[in-house]
């Protein structure tokens, strides 16, 4: 994985966590990452594995 700016602090990480998925009404979503330091600190967001609606049968 390519480094990130934390959206929380605004710090270059080398290791990026995902911490938030954002819908766009004019495009695409977009994933938030946040630095090891502030992930644990976050309430955990949507994610875009979490976006699929579940399958129901
Ligand atoms: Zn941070």
């Amino acid at each position: 994985m390519s480094d990130a700016v934390c959206w929380k602090c605004g710090r270059l990480t080398l290791a990026p966590v995902a911490v938030r998925y954002v819908e766009r009404a004019s495009g695409p979503g977009v994933t938030l990452y946040a630095c090891p330091d502030c992930a644990p600190r976050l309430t955990p967001g949507p994610l875009p594995a979490e976006m699929i609606p579940p399958v129901r049968g």
